[in-house]
Parts: C-alpha cells; structure tokens; sequence
C-alpha cells in the first residue's frame, strides 16, 4: 500500500509515534482516539518555560483520561476539577486533594464535604449563597471568587466586579479565608494581549479589596491557551511575556501565587481521533463521506482539525474537495466541509483527525446510540 501520507505532508505538530502509517498498522476497531503521552509532558515543560512564576493547574475537563493525569501529576502539577467526579478521578490516580482547586462555583453540601475530607482547601465561589455552602459543610475553607470579566458575554458562572468587595468580606464574616480571584477568558485564545483589558479589571478591584483590608493570596489567570489546529496560533511564550507584563502594569502588587489553568493547550496536540469511512456519496454539489464518529464523538465543527487518511498521498495524487459526515445521519453531525482528500478515498479506508486530544471523546455521551470511541495511549 505504501506510506499513507508523507512525513512533509504531515502538520508540524502531528505525534511522531502516533503516525498514519503505524495507526494503520495497529488495526485496532474505530473509531479510537489514540494519545501520546510524551506530548503532554512537552508541552507542559513548554509552558512552565513561557509563564515564568506563573504556576499551572491543569484542567481535568480537557482530557480526564487516567494517562494524562499520571503524566502531568508526575511532573509536579497542581490540578482545576470542575466537580466531585472529576477530583475523585484525580485522588485515584495519586493526585493529593492539597493540590486541586475546586473550580465549578456551585456544588451541594455532600459534594462540598466530600471535597474537604479529600484534602480540598481552596474553592471557587461566586455568590453568597454557596458561600454560606462552603462555610457550612468546609468551615474555614480558602475561597476565591469566580469574576466574570468579559461585560458582552452573560455567561451563567462569575460574580460581576462591583460584587467582589461585598462577598469577599462576607466570606471574612463568615469564617472562611478570603483567598484570591479568579477569572477565565474562554476556550482559544488568538492573541497574547487577551488578558490586557481583563487584568485591567482585577487590579481596580484588588485596589478597592485593600481598602477592606483584603489582600490576595492567589490569582488566577483561567485557561484558554490556544492549541494549533489546521491554522498556526501564536508561540506560547508570547502568551507568557504578555502575561507577566499585564501583571506587572495593570495590578497594585503582586500576588504570592499567581496561577492559570490550562486545559487545551496541554493535551489537544497529543491525541489522533481514527475513524473509518462507512459510506461516500453525492448528494447535491457535494461529495459526502459518512464516517463512524462525528460531532457527537467530539469531533465538533468549531474546531478545524487537520486531517490525513490511509490512503497513499504523494504530493501529485489528485485531490477532490468533500465534506465529512458523523454516523448519526443528523443534521448537526457535519464535521467539516471541502475537505481536501485524495480522490480514490472510498468505504473501509481511515479518516484521522490530529488535534483531538481535548474536548472531544469526554463529551461524547451516546447520542444516537453511537457511543464514546476508545482511548488509548502510547
Ligand atoms: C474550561 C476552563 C479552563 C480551561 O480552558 P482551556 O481553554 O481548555 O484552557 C480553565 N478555567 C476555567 C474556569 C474553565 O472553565
């Protein structure tokens, strides 16, 4: 059959070891996502490179496959769990409570003990009601409150600056340790100034805080470092310089622990979702392939994947546009439209898509019957 795509051809940040040719040969069933390891570890030392004294916690929902939270747990990580689930997966595989902040702002009384006996001290909060929670079911707790920093965006978490002052008192008056504030920009990032206008913000209201005589212990600086995908992003260590330099212009002093929760950044360019073409037809101008995962096995549109077949691809073979199909037969199950692959592409060849190491297989839920692919890793 020959080489199925040639190594120039390959993107640039496409796993060494989880090559075309070698998923081919492992002639496992699709559809699989398949993960490299050793490209986690590359791009957290990457990224603890770029942020300087910036410390990252990783964020579980990314990519929680027991793998990657080893991996990054060994190499000294502290972690972001959006849910008791979530910490439970982190506490069985070797990550102490001590390092996890407790992320989602709204959790019950049960989650909230569960999270304490762990070893969980720091939470997020973003109202006064799950502040009387916590103060409830983890006394003394350090707490840090959620702002939401984006004004256009009516998101359903984030207390709005003009509230921090009078919940972070409260959380004073209510025994627990006004710890720090946290914000998130939202998923991928293009440009390095994003946290410019946003840390602008958190430095006024750490300005008025000290007027209550609340100093922060932590900030953190949320996710949304960008993974590349078919289009080139910026390097990650101009999100680091532009990073420290907004701390340094734009906040009154320095807090002890600054923080960021990267999800994406570190796991998306480890995985290869491997999908089989279950069928290609025409149907009206285009040429379609229905392949045996799609949007609901996390390969969603918003993302545009690069993408190599098993099929041989010397630069002369000739290509035709298609779009590419999940196997639901729904019209929400279109991956990606005039996809260039190579011509002959037909039922029984591969279909893999790079990029897909984040977002994708843990939001698959069955629908449609089809269910969560498999995950692997080398
Ligand atoms: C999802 C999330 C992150 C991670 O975002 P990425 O885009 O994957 O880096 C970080 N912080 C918060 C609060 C989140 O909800």
């Amino acid at each position: 059959m020959g080489s199925p795509l040639l190594e120039e051809d390959l993107p640039v940040q496409w796993p060494g070891r989880l090559r075309p040719e070698r998923l081919l040969g492992l002639a496992f069933q699709t559809p699989y996502l398949a993960g490299d390891v050793t490209v986690v570890a590359e791009r957290l030392v990457e990224f603890r490179a770029a942020m300087g004294g910036i410390e990252p916690y990783y964020s579980v929902k990314a990519n929680p496959a027991p793998e990657v939270i080893s991996t990054l747990s060994g190499l000294g990580i502290g972690f972001q769990a959006g849910s008791l689930s979530e910490l439970k997966m982190l506490t069985d595989n070797g990550v102490e409570g001590n390092r996890v902040l407790f992320g989602n702002p709204v959790r019950t009384g049960p989650h909230l003990r569960a999270a304490a006996a762990a070893g969980v001290w720091r939470m997020a909060f973003d109202s006064a009601s799950e502040l009387r929670r916590i103060a409830d079911h983890a006394p003394g707790a350090c707490v840090y409150l959620q702002v939401q920093v984006n004004e256009e965006t009516n998101r359903p978490f984030g207390a709005h600056p003009s509230q921090a002052r009078a919940l972070m008192t409260l959380a004073r008056d209510l025994g627990l340790v006004p710890y720090g504030l946290a914000f998130h920009l939202g998923a991928q990032q293009s440009s390095p100034a994003a946290w410019f206008p946003a840390l602008g913000l958190i430095g006024q209201v750490m300005s008025e805080l000290l007027e209550d005589g609340v100093g922060l212990a932590m900030l953190g600086l949320g996710g949304g470092f960008p993974a590349r995908y078919a289009e080139e992003v910026a390097p990650i260590a101009r999100f680091g310089t532009s990073l420290r330099a907004a701390v340094d212009e734009l906040l009154p002093y320095r807090p002890d622990n600054l923080v960021c929760e990267p999800g994406r950044f570190l796991v998306a360019e480890s995985g290869v979702m491997v999908t089989t073409v279950l069928d290609r037809s025409r149907r009206g101008d285009a040429e379609w392939l229905v392949l045996d995962a799609g949007v609901h096995q996390g390969l969603t549109g918003q993302d545009r994947f690069p993408v190599a077949t098993s099929l041989p691809d010397p630069p002369r073979v000739s290509k035709r546009l298609f779009s590419l199909a999940g196997p639901t037969c729904d019209a929400s199950d279109v991956i990606a439209r005039d996809v260039p692959l190579p011509e002959p592409i037909s039922p029984g060849d591969l279909v893999m898509f790079g990029t897909a190491g984040a977002y994708t297989v843990c939001r698959a839920a069955g629908y449609n019957g089809f269910g969560r692919p498999k995950v692997f890793f080398v």
